[in-house]
């Protein structure tokens, strides 16, 4: 069960594919309709090249936007964060279940990275799980958190980082609730939460 978080976070991977366009292949059987089809194409090709250069522009900005990184040596963290915090977040801690803030806390807002504030996960879609560790279902983006394989202690499981700072800030696992079926098991100290 635990090897299908692994595969999971593959798929996700994969649904950043590029896509380019389509090459007609002229059709053996019907010459004039090929020819009328090679000539459609080579018009279209004509009337796209403008728009392709719009569209580098494009993806320049968005490249920018997401390569907005926090990266900090680890004599900085341990200096800024709490000592707590620092085990957690940089250190790959585990807080001991039911004493974090959080696993309890049922007010409405939203939860972000302890280390940057980074938006990770809103309480619509928090649910018990009886852990004692805050358990959601969903992140409020999937881009906004990193899963990794983590074979650490001789288990297979997924890790959770945050993809801003690289903060550690759980596991996910394939037994949670509806709709998605997943349950991030963050750390609250990985947390910091804003009421609504
Ligand atoms: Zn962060």
């Amino acid at each position: 069960m635990k090897n299908l978080n692994v595969c999971k976070a593959s798929n996700r991977v994969s649904k950043n594919t590029v896509y380019g366009y389509i090459n007609y292949e002229p059709m053996k059987k019907y010459p004039s309709i090929s020819a009328i089809i090679l000539i459609m194409s080579c018009s279209a090709c004509a009337q796209r090249s403008p728009e392709s250069g719009n569209n580098g522009g494009k993806h320049e900005q968005t490249a920018a936007a997401s390569t907005d990184k926090v990266v900090k040596s680890d004599s900085e963290w341990q200096k800024e964060l709490s000592p707590e915090v620092y085990q957690v977040t940089r250190q790959h801690g585990t807080e001991r279940a039911f004493t974090g803030k959080y696993w309890d806390n049922h007010e409405k807002g939203m939860y972000y990275c302890a280390c940057c504030g980074n938006p990770l996960f809103s309480s619509d879609t928090k649910f018990d799980s009886g852990t004692g560790w805050p358990s959601f279902y969903a992140p409020v983006k999937e881009s906004n958190v990193t899963e990794i394989k983590d074979t650490a202690y001789g288990m297979i499981r997924t890790e959770v980082l945050c993809s801003r700072c690289s903060a550690h800030l759980g596991h996910v696992f394939d037994d949670g609730p509806k709709p998605t079926g997943l349950r991030f098991c963050m750390n609250s100290a990985s947390l910091k939460f804003e009421k609504k």
